[in-house]
């Protein structure tokens, strides 16, 4: 057979994507599974949204789409900016792509030679290092201690970064920690990049609105003006909108920067659906209160599930104040054997342990970059959340 590229052959597939499938295959045969690993809202997309997409293509709005982005759908963007974030970005400063992945994926591919270093404080998303790999880069992981709230210290930040570094990728709240960095931490990163000039940043704010108890969402751009020329400001609509499926990320940055990931975007995608622009620009300028209220159920499901976790013996779990994810110390069962017989090495085995004996699923914090964790989303209903919490406390029961 033809062979595939060397490029992608350290390019792994998702954990969370295997264990979800995991999970939807464990269903198909008949088995009551608890999916705790999937990373999108379960609440449905905005009905206004929709109606936007569906007047849209009533209208005939169906053509190709100016590969940046509608100008409604820019000016709207370039409005939430200012809304929410405080940030000036001129219509030419924003872009928009298939997701906030497809805009990090522009971003680095428009960015990395051959070599070039990307710092990645971690826990991180996993496509982070995958994304960079693809691109011919080298991820450089920047280990951030359960101690520390996984957030980085600004020393180790300078020790990280090289004369090869090219980027520093930030994501807060963060995908798998739920850490958010306040004001006064991004004010001491943003102390530590203004002395490397070579660097661009690029924040990940993707979970921007889920955000609990009294925390303030701050994004670096905002918190240090001295860096905006280096800064990437990444967002989309999937996680506050529950809009995974239509596929929307934007950003905001220095012009030179959009200019080129444009010319990628022009190569790889030629722009988002028509019918997708349409409902952002609906979410994006229509009422904003549904992200308070959405919050607040999130809050009520992370205050449930962070109690049941850390009332059973052997698991320590930080509190997150945003994203919909916690990630679970299960340092004390390493060396214990599951009531199914299974030796417990790493989180690895704890995941499939879990999901063969209590039909839970969960992934291993090895795939974020750092063990021995699991992480769960809780964007599930309260009863599911129930269920899954009762099998988790009887697995662990059951390990000896
Ligand atoms: N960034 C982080 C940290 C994520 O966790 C995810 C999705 O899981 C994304 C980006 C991708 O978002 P989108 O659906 O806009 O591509």
């Amino acid at each position: 057979m033809p062979e595939i590229a060397d490029r992608l052959k350290n390019v792994t597939v998702s954990a969370s994507v295997a264990m979800t499938q995991k999970a939807r295959d464990l269903a198909a045969q008949g088995i009551d599974v608890v999916a705790l690993s999937t990373g999108e809202p379960d609440f449905p997309t905005p009905p206004h949204a929709i109606e936007a997409a569906y007047a849209a293509a009533r209208a005939g709005d169906t053509r190709y789409p100016p590969t940046d982005g509608t100008p409604a759908l820019r000016k709207a963007i370039q409005l939430k900016f200012k809304r929410d974030n405080q940030l000036d970005y001129d219509v030419s400063q924003i872009l928009t792509a298939g997701g906030a992945k497809q805009i990090i994926f522009n971003a680095i591919l428009a960015t990395i030679n051959p070599g070039d270093e990307v710092v990645i404080p971690t826990p991180s998303w996993i496509s982070y290092a995958d994304i960079v790999k693809f691109a011919g880069g080298v991820p450089v992981a920047l280990p951030c201690t359960q101690e520390n709230g996984f957030k980085p210290l600004p020393a180790d930040l300078d020790a990280a970064i090289t004369d090869k570094t090219k980027w520093l990728l930030l994501n807060y709240p963060s995908n798998p920690s739920g850490s958010v960095a306040s004001q006064a931490e991004l004010h001491a990163l943003g102390e530590v990049l203004l002395r490397h000039p070579q660097v661009w940043i690029m924040t990940d704010d993707i979970y921007e609105h889920l955000i609990y108890d009294d925390v303030r969402f701050y994004t670096l751009a905002q918190v240090e003006p001295r860096l905006v020329d280096r800064v990437l400001t990444v967002n989309g609509v999937s996680k506050a909108w529950s809009m995974t499926g239509w596929r929307l990320g934007f950003c905001g940055g220095p012009a030179p920067l959009i200019k080129a990931m444009s010319n990628v975007n022009t190569q790889n995608s030629g722009g988002v659906c028509t019918l997708t622009q349409a409902a952002a620009v609906a979410v994006l300028e229509g009422p904003q209160d549904l992200l308070q209220e959405r919050a607040r159920i999130y809050r009520q499901r992370r205050d449930y599930v962070l109690d049941r976790l850390t009332s059973i013996d052997g698991l320590r779990c930080h509190k997150p104040q945003g994203a919909f994810y916690l990630f679970v110390n299960i340092a004390g069962y390493i060396g214990k054997t599951s009531a199914g017989g299974r030796l417990i090495t790493n989180d690895a085995d704890f995941v499939l342990a879990l999901i063969e004996e209590q039909h839970v699923v969960t992934v291993q914090g090895a795939a974020y970059g750092m063990s021995p964790f699991i992480r769960l989303s809780y964007a599930t209903s309260m009863e599911r959340l129930e269920t899954g919490c009762d099998r988790i406390a009887a697995f662990c029961g059951g390990c000896v």
